[in-house]
């Protein structure tokens, strides 16, 4: 990219200034790169550049695509911030008869990952990179962390203006990086949202535990969030929890906590994760818990009746803000364990760099799961490559103590109805992590006597099927 100024024809542009496209072009514009910007509905253009105050002499409105591939200088980069899915192949295919092959268009919505992929391979007549954007609106505006897809080429072109707009590490580093080709940006965003939905309802489940289990209210839960977000907790998502916690109903006054419907939406991006997981047989259950219990909490007539059935569940759990803390700490290391874990496995099936060293530095800051505990998955990652999380002695340390909390609030809450997918899901898992010798033993002894799958033996003798083989026709016809 050429040296920005407030008078050179941009060689950045943007398409789709709703929530985020608006924030990052204010954001491109503020860092000093001048920006073309088309939106579909042309008035919102024109509305955009009048309210962009001092950055306004850095944008260029236009109100046809005609018209921005024209007010930009070549090579140009595009961004396209518009909504995931058909939206983004029609605005390719609009681009396709103005752009030349050196032009660059960057998809930094949250596609799916595998279209990403498709749209790289498919031969567009431009260069094209997806890349994976998280912040939100005030991210977006003021620094998102960037996850970026594509070619090394293009990511070194583009690496000044995604660093200048990212937000910074506490050590000033910018949340910026490049994770491997093609779909690979769309790929690692995908599975910050799942982990995001993962650490969201985690927080629910010690939250519910505070408010069905020790009788808390709203007001009195807050300061509990804050006080943790002084420790290893220290995240984005706690301390909004605190604030959530906090407010006010500005109709009824209360807590504004318990007037809202306990009923959870979700954009996909989750479940893209999930479903993944499967194909990469790759385990994530604290993440897939996460999902499901979302897709529960929108069936709010059935859980009502499941109620009025059963009986409201039996509250008042023995446990202690101490135990909940420790749970949430535990939890926490167990779900990034399988989140990086995933995508060990994922880099090595599609043949991505994907560092997961560079993975936890990017999610330092600016996105939705940053956290203080990253710094550390970074440090630990870089330390021992490949290996599972909970192996790194840093977070075997800190799981040795935390663990035992887990167990009191998983025990606590089966005896007491109250339901902690995602914890108790990161438990079970830990528990066969730990387990030399599993139980899968029984399991290729059924699979071997029905279906004659076979076994290896623990003395490595050569005797592949156990002695039901001879009878398996036999047994085979038995209803
Ligand atoms: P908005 O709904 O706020 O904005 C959508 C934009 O896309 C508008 O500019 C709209 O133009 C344009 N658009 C919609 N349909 C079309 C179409 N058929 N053809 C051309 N333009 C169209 O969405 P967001 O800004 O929230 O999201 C944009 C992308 O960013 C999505 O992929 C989203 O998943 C992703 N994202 C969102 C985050 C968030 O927190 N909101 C966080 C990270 C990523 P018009 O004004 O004409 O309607």
């Amino acid at each position: 990219m050429k040296t920005p100024g407030a008078m050179t024809k941009p060689q950045t542009g943007l398409i789709g200034l709703g929530t985020m496209g608006a924030a990052l072009a204010l954001n491109i514009a503020e860092k000093g790169f001048p920006i073309a910007v088309w939106n579909r509905t042309t008035s919102v253009t024109h509305a955009f550049k009048a309210g962009a105050g001092p950055l306004a002499d850095r944008i260029t409105p236009t109100d046809t695509l005609a018209d921005l591939v024209a007010a930009m200088a070549a090579p140009r980069a595009i961004v396209l911030m518009v909504p995931a899915g058909p939206t983004v192949d029609d605005m390719l295919a609009a681009l396709a008869p103005l752009l030349s092959a050196d032009d660059l268009v960057i998809d930094a919505g949250n596609a799916n990952f595998h279209d990403t992929n498709r749209r790289t391979a498919q031969g567009l007549p431009f260069r094209f990179m997806g890349i994976g954007v998280s912040g939100g609106e005030e991210g977006a505006r003021h620094g998102p962390a960037i996850m970026a897809g594509g070619t090394p080429e293009d990511w070194t072109r583009m690496a000044p203006v995604f660093r200048a707009i990212a937000a910074k590490a506490e050590d000033g580093t910018p949340c910026a990086d490049y994770m491997g080709q093609a779909g690979a940006g769309h790929f690692v965003k995908s599975v910050h949202n799942g982990i995001e939905y993962a650490d969201m309802q985690m927080i629910a489940e010690v939250y519910g535990v505070m408010r069905d289990g020790l009788g808390l209210t709203a007001p009195e839960i807050a300061p509990v969030f804050a006080r943790w977000n002084e420790g290893a907790l220290r995240s984005y998502l706690v301390e909004i929890s605190a604030a959530v916690a906090a407010a006010t109903d500005p109709i009824k006054g209360g807590a504004l906590l318990d007037m809202i419907v306990d009923a959870a939406g979700q954009k996909g991006t989750g479940r893209w994760t999930a479903i993944e997981a499967q194909n990469l047989a790759a385990p994530i259950p604290v993440i897939e818990a996460a999902v499901m219990a979302r897709n529960v909490s929108s069936r709010r007539g059935e859980r009502a009746a499941g109620e009025v059935l059963y009986g409201p569940a039996p509250t008042r759990a023995d446990l202690s803000l101490d135990d909940l803390e420790h749970a949430l700490i535990a939890g926490k290391i167990l779900c990034y364990a399988q989140g990086f874990a995933m995508m060990t496995a994922a880099a090595t099936d599609f043949g991505w760099a994907l560092g997961m060293p560079a993975i936890a530095r990017v999610w330092r800051a600016g996105c939705i799961i940053r956290s203080a505990m990253l710094n550390d998955m970074a440090t630990a990652l870089a330390a021992h490559p490949g290996q599972n999380l909970i192996l790194a002695p840093f977070f075997a340390d800190h799981l040795r103590r935390s663990l035992p909390s887990l167990r009191r609030v998983v025990a606590a809450g089966a005896l007491n109805g109250l339901g902690l997918p995602a914890l108790s899901a990161g438990l079970a898992w830990f528990d066969l992590m730990r387990t030399a010798r599993g139980t899968a033993n029984m399991i290729q002894g059924q699979r071997d006597f029905f279906g004659l799958h076979g076994f290896q033996r623990l003395d490595g003798q050569d005797y592949p099927h156990g002695p039901w083989a001879d009878h398996e026709a036999t047994v085979s016809a038995t209803p």
